[in-house]
């Protein structure tokens, strides 16, 4: 088996590659201490309770065995003393039974704690990953592995640390069992303890070995479970299904879902099988060693050495070691995975988010307006720059429009307009002051942005309006005001509940809107920042006819006097409205200037535009 993907991993994996080494084994409880931290500031009363019950679970099981052999010998006691006599028989058994109904208790309530906890935890943990991908950069959004990292988190929070937790408590629990076990068997023979440790131990290292490998297998795939989830996503999502039906994709991704599920399997299978092999080997060595250990004790029995009582003890004790021992190898083996959540479920929690360092309200030269100054830009990993050299000013109240291929670098202009990407270098000035030096919520209220692939919120119509300025998110009558401007208040008037009307299939009574219909409840989500003086149209209308797009832009150069306007539009009707326009190709400015300017020169734009007239000529 050849991991193709080792290279990958490897650099998701910094700590967790090593070999069955004794640091190996004890990464077992890498994260046992974390998890526990975790749990107890999530709930100390519930984790205290925890920790108690464990003990108490561990402790009880010997000495519910130790009241078996005064039972017995009780028993044989007073048969020798001619019977008749059987109050002490009696009080021990319901001793016995007292403490097997503490256990039962011990064992309950511990069932209990740990439900509690697990709903709780499970909030917790959802919620620290929403909180931390609120602080997180578009890039990390854009990056496969990050976002494998954050599928992966919250795909489990909910049981992972508690698992851990339940694990790590059950491996003490019966640890405890284990040496009061001992403590007992040691009175008959500390050879026994020998035996019984001794004969757990193979079983207990190729568990741990078995598990170490099934841990790094799961890291080496995560990419293609990534694609599984994904396919899941794309064959039964409403937002999908329209073309996987119409194109007839589903049964073919389907079979890719399925050729990924059995390459998956058959490494599985493999390391399953070895898994098993040994574990019955090993467990046979066990065996053999519970009935030596069998032989010895009642030999010792018929020698008179021990008691009958102490026989039934001893018996007792072998056998419940052994499956204290066995239930110590499930745990470790859990672990280990639980061990790789937590894992990613950290290193996402502590991903590096650079501080935005900003902190300017205003600029020297509010006049200047935005200014790019010989920007270049390549996105991460990426091997061409997506934009060159690019040198742009635009003044307020003027208007400009983005013209070129797709591919061009559009709307990565507007991604460092935006700073969801700062500039690989040169610089870019709003106001006379570089950007990077502007505090974000203020940059943030300056602008306006609506991108052709705007968010559709399953919500209310009045919310996907409202969604422009989140202060006024619930807010009726600024939702009328900014829907009257951004030219979609007509329509929503026609639908049944108006503003108050559910958008989306996913909820009930929800109604889907044509393209155009959501392109003006963008617009209109537009004009809810009447702070923003830099508005800026990424195609927003593409779905609307010519004139409807032409109307839409002059009714926006009208209500934006004194503000910037930036179109990005492959309508030349709207474009030549615009005051500037730039021609991009291949991330560079190739043209600049105004519609007449341009058709003079007769280069590129008065090219495409020639092109477009033709076509409606
Ligand atoms: P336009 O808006 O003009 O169609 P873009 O600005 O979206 O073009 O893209 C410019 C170039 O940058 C393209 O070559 C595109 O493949 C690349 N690109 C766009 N987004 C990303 C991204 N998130 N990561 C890497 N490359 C990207």
């Amino acid at each position: 088996m050849t991991p193709k993907v080792l290279p990958t991993s490897a650099r998701v994996a910094p700590a967790s590659g090593e070999s069955i080494t004794l640091q190996g084994f004890f990464g077992i409880f890498r994260y046992s201490r974390r998890a526990i931290e975790l749990v107890w500031s999530t709930n100390r009363r519930l984790t205290l309770a925890l920790a108690v019950l464990t003990l108490i679970a561990g402790v009880l099981p010997a000495s519910v065995a130790y009241v078996g052999s005064l039972i017995v010998d009780a028993v044989v006691t007073a048969i020798r003393a001619g019977g008749g006599d059987a109050r002490h028989v009696v009080e021990f058994v319901a001793l016995e039974g007292a403490l097997v109904a503490a256990i039962a208790a011990a064992q309950r309530g511990l069932s209990l704690c740990q439900s509690l906890l697990r709903a709780q935890l499970g909030q917790r943990v959802n919620v620290m990953i929403l909180e931390k991908a609120l602080t997180l950069n578009l890039s990390h959004f854009e990056d496969s592995e990050f976002y494998d990292k954050l599928t992966r988190a919250r795909r489990e929070a909910s049981t992972r640390p508690l698992s851990l937790v339940t694990r790590t408590f059950g491996l003490v629990q019966n640890a405890i069992s284990l040496v009061s076990y001992g403590a007992l068997l040691s009175h008959f023979s500390p050879w026994a303890v020998v035996v019984l440790l001794l004969a757990g131990l193979p079983a207990f290292i190729a568990e741990a070995k078995f598990s170490g490998d099934a841990f790094r297998l799961f890291r080496w795939r995560s990419p293609e479970t990534r694609m599984q989830i994904y396919l899941e996503t794309v064959l039964a999502r409403e937002d999908h299904a329209k073309e996987v039906k119409l194109y007839g994709l589903g049964p073919r991704l389907l079979e890719r879902y399925r050729d990924i599920f059995r390459r998956l399997y058959k490494e599985d299978r493999a390391l399953t099988i070895r898994r098993d092999a040994w574990g019955f080997g090993l467990g046979l060595v066990a065996t053999l060693a519970l009935y030596a250990a069998y032989a010895w004790i009642a030999v010792s029995t018929v020698l008179r050495a021990i008691t009958l009582g102490q026989m039934t003890m001893y018996l007792a004790l072998f056998r419940q070691g052994q499956a204290a021992v066995s239930a110590m190898l499930s745990a470790v083996g859990g672990m280990y995975e639980d061990n790789l959540y937590l894992s990613t479920l950290y290193e996402y929690l502590e991903t590096d988010v650079p501080a935005q360092a900003g902190a300017a309200l205003h600029g020297p030269h509010p006049e200047d307006g935005i200014r790019f100054e010989d920007v270049s830009f390549t996105y991460p990993e990426a091997e061409e720059p997506a934009l060159e050299h690019i040198t742009l000013h635009l003044t307020p109240g003027t208007s400009v429009a983005l013209v070129g291929e797709n591919g061009s670098g559009k709307t990565t202009l507007i991604k460092l307009l935006t700073r969801l990407y700062a500039p690989t270098s040169g610089r870019i000035l709003l106001d006379g002051r570089d950007l990077a030096e502007w505090d974000e919520q203020a940059l943030r209220e300056r602008i306006g942005v609506i991108f052709q692939d705007f968010t559709r919120y399953q919500m209310l119509v009045g919310e996907n309006v409202g969604a422009g300025d989140e202060r006024y998110f619930e807010d009726e009558p600024r939702w009328r005001e900014a829907a009257a401007k951004g030219m979609a208040s007509e329509f929503i008037d026609t639908l049944p509940a108006g503003y108050q009307t559910q958008l989306g299939k996913w909820f009930k009574d929800g109604r889907e809107l044509s393209g155009g219909q959501w392109q003006k409840i963008a617009l209109a989500r537009a004009f809810m920042r009447t702070r923003a003086d830099i508005l800026v149209l990424d195609e927003p209308t593409a779905a609307m006819d010519a004139q409807a797009e032409a109307d839409i832009f002059e009714h926006f150069r009208q209500l934006a006097k004194e503000r910037i306007t930036i179109l990005i539009s492959h309508r030349f009707s709207t474009v030549r409205m615009a005051d500037q326009i730039a021609v991009l190709d291949r991330g560079r400015i190739i043209e600049r200037g105004s519609h007449e300017e341009l058709m003079q020169l007769n280069g590129r734009y008065a090219h495409l535009f020639a092109l477009q007239a033709r076509g409606y000529r």
